[in-house]
């Protein structure tokens, strides 16, 4: 008897729920179903059907009102899995004013890339995609080869740790229009082969050769540079070379 007169609810609601979608704001309050009550499920009072609203997968409707008061306080105390263990995307498309729904989406989108390991987010492209957690550490002799010959921007052979952290790293973008590769740690694109995030990092802010870029170290820095302006120079020969240009271009204030 109860299960019938919930059917009979539900079918009321789904109608609804169909017409809430597709009828503009005049054509619903003049539908007829409207001034027919029933209960809300959170309440217990009697409203008008139209009032109500049954989320997907449930027997129940409950006052529209109250289940969008519920979502907001869920959304502002940032319980995000309150919301998506309660309502299904299109129940909260319903609930939902536009603008919240919005940021509702944004959010949920944005704590799902944000769980290590599921999701990312190509820097590039920002497209989002799904990574294969299924990394075992163990590798078949053909990706040890490919690994084996990886190469740093100078073209030396990379380390055994940097070859790891490649492997558990670094990710090419699914995105075909993009393909471009970063790193998943520390979001650097392209991926920085040959170090991990903090040896990429200081190397980053080491002092270059102003001519080749080339990393600067006590044994390929130029000694006795003619100026501050050249210190920063290495000893390969043709950099040495333009030194030697450049000197003979310095300005009376002091610019080269
Ligand atoms: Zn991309
Ligand atoms: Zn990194
Ligand atoms: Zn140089
Ligand atoms: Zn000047």
């Amino acid at each position: 008897m109860f299960a019938n007169e919930c059917q009979q609810k539900k079918t009321n609601a789904c109608k609804i729920k169909v017409n809430a979608k597709t009828l503009s704001a005049e054509q619903r309050t003049s539908f007829p179903n409207r001034w027919m009550n029933s209960q809300c499920w959170l309440s217990k009072k009697d409203m008008p059907v139209c009032g109500l609203y049954s989320p997907d997968g449930h027997k129940w409707f409950a006052d529209r009102k109250m289940l969008n008061q519920y979502v907001k306080k869920c959304l502002n105390k940032n319980q995000l899995d309150q919301i998506t263990t309660r309502f299904t995307v299109s129940d909260l498309k319903d609930i939902l004013p536009q603008e919240i729904f919005q940021d509702y989406a944004e959010r949920s989108l944005k704590e799902l890339l944000e769980k290590p390991g599921t999701f990312c987010k190509c820097p590039a492209c920002s497209s989002p995609f799904e990574l294969d957690v299924s990394i075992t550490g163990t590798l078949v002799p053909e990706e040890q080869t490919t690994l084996a010959k990886l190469t740093d921007d100078d073209g030396n052979s990379i380390s055994e740790s940097a070859q790891k952290h490649y492997m558990e790293f670094r990710i090419r973008c699914r995105n075909n229009q993009c393909g471009k590769d970063f790193c998943r740690s520390c979001w650097e694109q392209p991926y920085h082969i040959g170090f991990d995030c903090e040896q990429f990092r200081s190397k980053q802010d080491a002092p270059k050769c102003r001519f080749c870029s080339k990393q600067l170290n006590e044994s390929n820095r130029v000694s006795n540079p003619p100026s501050k302006a050249l210190a920063s120079v290495c000893t390969d020969e043709l950099c040495l070379t333009k030194m030697k240009v450049s000197c003979t271009k310095v300005l009376p204030c002091g610019h080269v």
